[in-house]
């Protein structure tokens, strides 16, 4: 049995356009063999949940860079341990309170007196402007739970703010388009959960896993077989997990290669 980890924006989705549709041959041979495709991503419950719809996916989730674990229902033929119950889903919860993420940032903007602009400070307009994102998902994309973004307008003094971040116990990562302070979570922490959930129906399982930002280098590193898709980070992504391969082709048409390739008919 396999089980696929992926990144959206960048990996399956298009970096620019967000379209996916390049990779249906790739989803349709998945969804045939029946293989688990485990979104593991920075957006929100919201905006993970539409790509669920837009693309038929049935499957656990991974939100906010490993904050939390959604579970539907009938995932498991027994309860999730540690799983708190949301809705119709079990939940498991890794990230810490978006309240405290925003504070600690602005603390460490006022120490370093590097200037950031979060999201929380952005209208869903001004989301939608600097994503490119069509207005109704940058309102997704604002529904926060564990994980902010940021840009850093003070460049020269970046280092001193991640420090800041660092020192107050928070982490901070870097997606393709952002910064973002989580608490001690990570996309890796999420793939073991789920794996070892999984495991118990299959123990011999492989995972796969894609992505292409910094912010993806644990989920890679924690998986059997890694593709790195290209992207400006992608050189220092392949340095960081020395047994991930680049994908031939970046977003949606390198990712539909690599797993057509990993997952035969
Ligand atoms: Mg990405």
């Amino acid at each position: 049995m396999v089980l696929v980890f992926t990144d959206l924006d960048g990996t399956l989705l298009d970096h620019e356009t967000y379209v996916f549709e390049p990779a249906l041959p790739a989803l349709e041979r998945l969804a045939v063999r029946g293989v688990p495709l485990i979104f593991c991503t920075s957006k929100t419950r919201a905006e993970t949940e539409y790509w669920r719809a837009r693309t038929g996916n049935r499957w656990p989730f991974v939100v906010e860079n490993g904050g939390a674990v959604y579970v539907p229902p009938g995932s498991f033929p027994f309860p999730v341990p540690g799983a708190v119950r949301r809705g119709e889903y079990e939940v498991l919860e890794f990230g810490t309170p978006y309240s405290q993420l925003v504070e600690a940032l602005r603390q460490a903007e006022q120490r370093s007196g590097c200037r950031v602009r979060p999201f929380h400070r952005l209208s869903a307009e001004q989301i939608a402007v600097i994503t490119g994102l069509p207005p109704p998902q940058a309102e997704l994309a604002a529904q926060r739970e564990y994980d902010e973004p940021f840009e850093i307008l003070d460049p020269q003094l970046a280092e001193q703010l991640l420090r800041e971040i660092e020192s107050q116990g928070f982490r901070w990562t870097r997606g393709g388009r952002f910064y973002h302070i989580t608490g001690n979570n990570d996309k890796a922490a999420a793939l073991r959960a789920l794996t070892a959930l999984y495991r118990r129906l299959e123990p011999a399982l492989v995972t796969i896993a894609l992505g292409d930002g910094l912010n993806d280098a644990a989920m890679l590193a924690a998986a059997d077989q890694a593709f790195v898709m290209p992207s400006a980070q992608s050189s220092r992504l392949l340095e960081m997990v020395p047994g991930a391969r680049l994908a031939p082709q970046p977003g949606p048409v390198g990712w539909a290669r690599a797993i057509l390739e990993m997952v035969p008919e």
